[in-house]
């Protein structure tokens, strides 16, 4: 497999160490054709496996959200995707990965599987 430089930060990049910076444990950073891409998560490991199962497309992407980090939203009642947003108001709804709406109350529990 390839090599990739990891590094960990509280700053909005590796290659920034002033200014500003977040609280808590650092991102992880991969560096991908010369440009540092945030992973959003805070493992080594985590992303050292996603680097040698899948390589860097889903961090590039942006659709990889991190193995420590469940899906706290539930599953879509209509397709089994996992919920992606919460309207943040009372009786909001739901929105999963392909754009299924539904009430927060619908959304299964686990997948099924
Ligand atoms: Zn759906």
């Amino acid at each position: 497999m390839t090599n990739y430089e990891i590094a960990a930060t509280n700053y909005p990049s590796p290659d920034i160490i002033t200014g500003q910076h977040t609280n808590g444990p650092p991102i992880v950073f991969v560096k991908v054709d010369g440009q540092w891409v945030s992973t959003k998560s805070k493992s080594v490991r985590n992303v050292c496996l996603e680097l040698e199962r899948n390589g860097p497309d889903r961090i590039v992407a942006g659709t990889w959200s991190g193995y420590e980090k469940p899906h706290h939203y539930g599953y879509c009642p209509q397709c089994d995707a996992p919920g992606k947003i919460r309207e943040r108001r009372p009786y909001g709804d739901d929105i999963c990965a392909n754009g299924h709406r539904y009430k927060s109350s619908e959304a299964r529990s686990n997948n099924g599987k």
